[in-house]
Order: structure tokens, then sequence, then C-alpha cells
């Protein structure tokens, strides 16, 4: 049969595997024995609801054996099994899901010891970093076929049809040669013999796969005192045979079903790498172990990185489910709220009837117990990250952040209370960022709102002309740097009792009546200039006015209305073509005792072409200000330079 070829992904993946960018050779094995796992939990949730599979759960194993002589190392199971269309799709490209993403950060340059296999969950594939030959046979339950898939990894696969009396799949591995030492004895050149040992493999085994749930047998030798001969004399010395047990490696005991005192940072971590195929080590794990309503455990973890598809639709949130150790779900939506979807883990109740219908499993009143025993767990944990653990909690902000802010006023703000602490932003009262929390406790008494003001950066929006008069009293200011910072204070509305309060709000500070009066009598003065400059913008603007904003800057742009400058900008980002649609109402306030303002006075009264100049040139600086583009940039430039010459 002719071979085919990889499609390309694949084999970029393999040749950058072979290539060693990956260190840990040993996880191969892991990697093959999570996958016959899973195939055994198919199977078996399948056998619960059908006895044509005869088998029950104690007869479902991973079986190793080793073959020195022909340098095999062979895994099989009897799980469901893959029919020719499966070895196909699944063994001949990269795990669909992963390609995409894998393919993108090739392109950006693949660097350094990346556990590439781990992060794309392309599982299989890491057995070429062992084996220069790779057969898998397979049958899948339900088919009297049987079919080989084989590889050398580097020219392609061929499937042909093969022989196997029961379901399940034999893995074949033959193992590389041992590599030379580098020439200059730097490297020592990697073992790969050690993968055909039975201590090595047994040692890998309980490393990585203990808490397995199928019992992962293999021969083992082992050694015992022979019986004593009945006519031994008293000169007898004991004597000792080997012989070989077919024995059980892993303890089988789930990692959540263990004391917690037991379930280490470390063990924590590896089984969360292996369930879920994330490369990075996660920020926290949070063990349950609930007796209440409905009894259950669970493990939990918050990743350290965001999934690829996290921020789009494809993105599925959800928790492993076992009922008495049997997996029933692989991502049960139900046990997680939305503003928590990033969490990954295993729940695992006996509260639940085995053969329950999925459907149905959606209304039941144990899962929505245990929903929002969990939603509170995670919350907490959150919390403690953030009091206790900064650094880690800056990590999670970083990966998730976003996400947490959408969902804080999403769904008209139902999750407002659970999630409106969590919330971080950069302040100019701060060098970290802020919790809405640690600002309130940092307002000083005379204070009424919460500031905000937007802009690229925070040093950007500290220098805005209209946040000096609020520094200036001692006022902190959140720098709203994101697109959807600003709709989530609108949509929060207040915290702590205290109003969020744009700088650039007529209200932002209250006015003592002689500063009013004063700002009256300005305006009053001003009159004529600002009828003169709204004029000559015409409909650029919606309106002109003497400002109390502003201390020794001459302009800003400021907005009437619902939007804000900040949407306008956002929705121009969004959709380029409805920008109109969404235009704020600006404003150009203008500070009626700053040098440029007297300037432009004078020019009112005595050459008012002069004056039309200093109107158009305030405007555009207070839309460079404001960061919106100018509509004509050589004609600003143009009047800049007419001014200089
Ligand atoms: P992943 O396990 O992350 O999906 P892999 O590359 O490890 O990616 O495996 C690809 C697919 O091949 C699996 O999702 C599964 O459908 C199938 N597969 C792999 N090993 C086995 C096996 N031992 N039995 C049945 N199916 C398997």
């Amino acid at each position: 049969m002719a071979k085919k070829q990889f499609k390309a992904e694949s084999k970029r993946l393999l040749d950058l595997m072979v290539n060693s960018i990956y260190t840990h050779k040993e996880i191969f094995l892991r990697e093959l024995i999570s996958n016959a796992s899973d195939a055994l939990d198919k199977l078996a949730y399948i056998a619960l609801t059908d006895d044509s599979v005869g088998l029950s759960r104690s007869d479902f194993a991973i079986e190793l054996s080793v073959d020195k002589e022909a340098r095999t190392l062979t895994i099989s199971d009897n799980g469901v099994g893959m029919t020719q269309e499966d070895l196909e799709k699944n063994l001949g490209t990269i795990a669909h899901s992963g390609s995409l993403e894998f393919k993108k950060n090739l392109d950006e340059g693949a660097k350094g010891d990346v556990d590439i296999i781990g992060q794309f969950g392309v599982g299989f594939y890491s057995a070429f970093m062992v084996a220069d030959l790779v057969t898998v046979t397979s049958r899948a339950y339900g088919s009297d076929e049987a079919w080989r898939w084989e590889s050398d990894g580097a020219d392609g696969y061929t499937i042909t049809p093969a022989e196997k009396e029961r379901p399940g799949t034999d893995i074949v591995l033959h193992i590389k040669p041992n590599e030379a030492p580098a020439e200059d004895g730097a490297e020592p050149g990697e073992n790969y013999d050690r993968f055909l040992e039975t201590w090595e493999l047994q040692s890998l085994v309980k490393k990585y796969s203990d808490y397995v749930r199928f019992p992962i047998r293999m021969d083992v030798q082992r050694s015992r005192m022979k019986e004593r001969p009945a006519d031994a004399g008293d000169d007898y010395q004991p004597e000792w045979e080997s012989y070989t047990e077919h024995a059980t490696l892993n303890s089988m005991i789930p990692l959540w079903q263990r004391p917690k005192a037991e379930i280490t940072d470390e063990a924590a971590t590896e089984f969360y790498r292996s369930k879920f195929a994330d490369y990075a080590a996660p920020l926290s794990h949070i063990v349950v172990s609930a007796e209440g309503l409905v009894q259950f455990k669970a493990l939990l973890f918050i990743p350290a990185q965001a999934p690829y598809d996290y921020y789009s639709r494809d993105f599925e949130k959800g928790l492993q489910l076992y009922s008495s150790g049997v997996l029933i779900m692989e991502r049960c939506a139900d046990l997680l709220p939305d503003c928590f979807r990033f969490v990954r883990g295993v729940v695992d109740t006996q509260d639940l009837s085995l053969n329950i219908s999925r459907e149905l499993l959606q209304h039941t009143r144990e899962l929505r117990t245990i929903a929002q025993s969990l939603e509170r767990r995670i919350k907490g944990e959150l919390k403690r990250l953030l009091e206790n653990d900064r650094e880690k909690y800056d990590k999670f902000w970083t990966a998730f952040g976003r996400s947490i802010k959408y969902e804080t006023v999403s769904d008209y703000g139902v999750h407002k209370d659970l999630l409106s602490d969590l919330l971080l932003f950069p302040s100019t009262g701060s060098d970290t960022l802020t919790t809405l929390d640690a600002y309130v406790e940092r307002m000083p008494e005379n204070q009424k709102f919460i500031y905000y003001a937007s802009g690229e950066s925070t040093a950007q929006v500290a220098a805005l002309p209209q946040c000096e008069r609020i520094s200036a009293r001692g006022y902190e200011i959140l720098c709203l740097t994101s697109d959807e910072d600003e709709f989530v204070l609108q949509g929060l509305h207040e915290y702590g009792g205290k109003e969020f309060r744009s700088v650039d709000a007529d209200d932002a500070l209250e006015e003592t009546d002689e500063e009013k009066a004063a700002r009256d009598a300005a305006a009053q003065d001003a009159k004529e200039v600002i009828d003169f400059v709204k004029e000559t913008l015409g409909d650029r603007v919606h309106d002109v006015r003497v400002s109390n904003k502003l201390v020794s800057h001459p302009v800003f742009m400021s907005a009437d209305g619902p939007v804000s400058l900040e949407m306008e900008k956002y929705f121009r980002s969004v959709q380029p073509d409805a920008a109109n649609s969404m235009r704020a109402q600006r404003v150009l306030e203008l500070n009626p005792v700053s040098p440029a303002f007297e300037a432009l006075r004078r020019a009112v009264s005595s050459d008012k072409d002069r004056a039309a100049k200093y109107a158009e040139i305030l405007y555009s600086q207070a839309l460079l200000i404001a960061g919106l583009p100018l509509d004509d940039a050589s004609r600003y430039t143009d009047l800049v330079c007419g001014l200089l010459s």
C-alpha cells in the first residue's frame, strides 16, 4: 500500500520532536497511557448501558510488555479502539483542535525548550521521540475488522488490514538506538535503552500515571526465598529464586480521592499537565471534599495561561464529571458558571445515577448544588491569591482579567457582587494595579467619587489636562487603558458606596458658590470669543464652553450625552464603517485664564481671520490630546506653520 503523507503541520511537528526540542522524552509513556485510559473510559461508559460489551469495569486494563531483543515496547488496551477512518483522522493529522494554533506558534518561531506536545494535545506524536517505528493495531468496538497504522515518523504512514481478536489498541514502539555522546564529550547522548527496562517503566508509571483508574500491568521479575526442603539439615542455607509476576504498577487511586494532605503541589501539577494537556503549571489547585447535601470530591485548577481559543466561540467550558469513578462527561458545562469558565478540573460524586442521560443530567438538583459550591470555592481561591500571593494573581489577571471584566457587567450585572472585588486597574495612586477596595481605602475623607480617565497608557492618562485639578486635590485617578474598562465602570456604576466619575464630567468636583460665580462671570466675559469659536467650527463640535476643569492647559475635548470619546474610539475600532452613528457629541472646553485664550480673545477683536485659525488649532489640539484622529492633518500643520512664518 502506498504511503500517505502526514498533513503539513504534523510533518513539521514531527521534525521538531525528532530534533528534540523537548527534553523530557520520557513523557511519551504518560501520553500513550493517558490515551489508552481515555479509550477504556469510553468503552466502560458504553458498557454501562450495553450488555453486549461483555466486560465489566474490572476487566479493563492497560498492558505494557517489552521485547528487549526486538527492541520493542508495547502498550495495549482493551478500550474502544479505532476504525480505519479514526486511524486516518486521529493519527494522520495533529489533534485537530490544536493544529491551527500550533501552526501559528510555529510560524512565529518555536523557541527553546517548549513543551509543544503538552501544549497542543498532540500526545500520540510523542511516541516518535523515542521510537523510530510505531505500529498501531486497532479494532474498534462494534466492528469485526482490525487495521494497522504504521509510520517511521519521517515519510508518512500506511494503513493496512490486520488481525485482532478483540476490540482495543496495541501500540508497538520500536525503540531508537542509544545516541553516541557529543564529540566534545559535553553531552552524554540520549539513552533510549532505558525504555526497555522494567524498572524504568515501573518508575515512570509511578511518577506520571499512578492515579490512572485502570490497572497498568506488566511482567516484573521478582525474587523470593525458595521453600525450605523438608529434608534440609541444620546447615541449610536459604536459596533465592527469581520469578515473573504480572504486577499492577499503579495505585489507581485517583488523586482527587486522596486526603488533601497527600495532594502535594507537585502531584497536582503533574496530574494537571497530563490530564489537561497544558505545559504550564497551574497557578493553583483547589481540593474540595463535600459531605453536605450532595457528597462529592473535586480537584480544580486555575490555569496560568488562557488556551488559545479562550476568547473565541470555540472554547468549551466544563469540568470532567465522574460518578463513582466512571467518567460520565468530558466537559460538563453546568458545573461551572461562565464567569469561571477558565477553571479546569474533575468532579466525582456518588450521588448521580451512572446511566443518567446527558440531557437529564443538566437538570439535576445535585449538579446545581455542586456548581454553587464550586463557585464559592473558586471565588475564595482567587481572593486568597489576590490577598496572599499577588504575583500569581497578577499572572491570573494577565491571562483572564479581560474575561473577569466582561463577566462583571454581563447579564445585567448578576455577577457583580461575586466579581467586582477581583477587578484590577492601573491607577495614578499606585505603582501596581489596584483593587477597587484598595482605592476606596486610600480615598481622603472629603473625596466623593472614584475618578477615572481613559487613554493609551497610565502615563498618558495621568498627563491629561483634565486630570490636573483632580490630582491637585490629592485624589487618585483610575487609568482605563483597555477598551472594555469604561463599559465595566459604567455597568458597575458604584463601588463601596462611591460612584464612579469621569474626570471629564461637569460635576467631577464640587464647585463652591464662589467658584461657580467666578466661572459664570468668566463665561459671560468670554461669551463673544466662545460664540466666535462655535461659529467657526460649525457642526464639528456639539458645543464650545468655558471650562472649569483646566488648570494650566488651554483646551480639551469632552463629550455630552451617553457616548463618551472612549466609546467612540472603541466603536470606531470594531466597526470602522459605523463610526458616524456612534460619534460622541464633542464639546470643546477652553480655559479662559490661559495665555492661549488671551491671544484668541485679542485676535477675535482685531483680526478675525487669524482668530479663526487659532480656533481650528485649539480644536485640533483637543482632538490630539483625546487620542482622536485629526479631520485634516495637513491642514493642521499648515495652520501651525503659518503662525511660525
Ligand atoms: P489527544 O489525546 O490530545 O486528542 P492524541 O494525538 O494523543 O491527541 O490522540 C489523538 C486521538 O487518537 C485521540 O483523541 C483518540 O481519539 C485517538 N487515540 C489515541 N490513542 C488511542 C487509543 N489507545 N485507543 C483509542 N483511540 C486512541
